[in-house]
């Protein structure tokens, strides 16, 4: 039985791995449960689920659910405390970390010292202390597991060759419900539209990063830390159909890649259950069906956040965490209906243009560039 902590269990991965849990009780159960106020849902999840322990970001929401949970045996904790004691707990093997945002950061480095390999799906964590991240694993000899349909897709892809035999790694994109259009088209784009995904079903945070492709940015840089390669050999191909989750071009030509139905299942599950494979539904691929598998190149003038991403990328240290949390603080404002949707970028870019690069920046000084960064789109705006 693999015992696993699941933070952000109330969310869209959160969800779809308790279904993965619900497919396998014989081989999995889950020790601690995490979300941020979705009070009721958590309750929910406790009574079907059974976890020791329980997190709510707010003591307020954490108080709610002690009195609605009293009658279980579950140990309700609260904030980031609460997170990092779940995320070491002695019982469990795996973290998944299925939290939105930086907040994923510090629970992360708790569990990788406590030695429980990660599902990773929660990637502002890689993105912004990615220096961090992978030498403290490698450290304490816990195995970083890609839930990201596109980073589980090039680690089948790999399936253990040496870094060295890679010679491009081909992320793949959807291209968003905006795939083709000019920036005149985007300049109306309401909420509304942006939320509405052509293939894959999301948190709003993420479906909207589609919209704009700072999502394939956010990837390119997740892909680099994870498989340790710079940017420049990371390529981004568009490919609508969403069937190829991404592939691997090796020095002598051969490209692997693996192809399936879009399913965040799967590569959670895959995460779960590494190095087996284990069946899933009948969701499988119809060739017939599909009859055409098609590529475009996405254009960096019009999706303007993929081609920062690279740039902030490339340039590393603290400017990544700027790129990240000027989305991030961009992000909600649209969908508050306070900016448009090509307010995005340019918010980025303002923000990455005016930062002072911290070249190895600690926790703490990740921690305070988003902040800065947050305050200086709230003078913008
Ligand atoms: P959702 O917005 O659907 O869910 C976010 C989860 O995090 C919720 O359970 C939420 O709780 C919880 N949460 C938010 N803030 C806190 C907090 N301060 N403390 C504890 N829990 C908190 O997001 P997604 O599931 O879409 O995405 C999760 C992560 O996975 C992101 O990093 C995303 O980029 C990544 N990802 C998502 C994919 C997808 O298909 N959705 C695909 C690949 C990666 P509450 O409900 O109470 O607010």
């Amino acid at each position: 039985m693999k015992k696993i902590v699941l933070l952000g269990s109330t969310g869209s991965i959160g969800t779809q791995t308790l279904e993965v849990v619900s497919s396998y009780p014989e081989k999995l159960s889950v020790v601690a449960l995490a979300a941020g106020s979705n009070v009721e849902k958590m309750e929910q999840q406790i009574r079907q689920y059974r976890p020791s322990y329980a997190v709510m970001w707010t003591e307020e929401a954490a108080r709610e659910l002690r009195t609605r949970v009293a009658d279980t045996d579950v140990k309700v904790l609260s904030g980031m405390d609460g997170l990092i004691e779940i995320s070491s707990l002695p019982e469990a093997e795996v973290v998944v970390t299925a939290i939105v945002g930086m907040i994923g950061i510090r629970p992360t480095i708790a569990a990788i010292k406590a030695g429980k390999d990660i599902a990773l799906a929660n990637k502002e964590t890689l993105v912004t202390a990615g220096h961090i991240i992978m030498p403290l694993a490698k450290e304490y000899g816990v195995q970083i597991l890609p839930v990201d349909s596109e980073h589980s897709a090039i680690f089948q892809s790999l399936n253990g060759e040496p870094k060295d035999k890679i010679s491009k790694i081909l992320l793949t994109a959807s291209g968003g419900p905006f795939r083709g259009w000019t920036r005149e088209q985007m300049e109306k784009v309401q909420v509304e539209d942006a939320l509405k995904h052509p293939n894959w079903a999301m948190g709003r945070k993420i479906t909207i990063d589609s919209a704009t492709m700072v999502n394939k940015g956010l990837e390119v840089m997740e892909a680099g830390w994870l498989f340790g390669v710079t940017a420049d050999k990371i390529k981004v191909v568009v490919q609508p159909q969403s069937i190829i989750h991404s592939m691997v071009e090796y020095v002598d030509g051969a490209v692997m890649a693996q192809l399936g139905v879009p399913d965040m299942k799967l590569p959670i599950q895959y995460a779960l259950f590494y190095p087996d494979r284990l069946p899933m539904n009948d969701n499988k691929v119809d060739f017939f069906a599909l009859r055409e598998i098609t590529f475009e190149e996405p254009d960096p003038e019009v999706f303007v956040g993929l081609k920062l991403a690279y740039e902030a990328f490339r340039i590393g240290g603290s400017m990544p965490t700027v790129f990240n949390a000027a989305n991030e603080k961009a992000v909600s404002l649209f969908l508050d209906r306070k900016i448009g949707f090509l307010d995005i970028p340019r918010l980025i870019e303002e923000s990455m243009r005016q930062h002072n690069v911290i070249s190895h920046p600690t926790v703490e000084q990740i921690l305070e560039t988003e902040a800065s960064c947050y305050e200086f789109i709230e003078s913008r705006c």
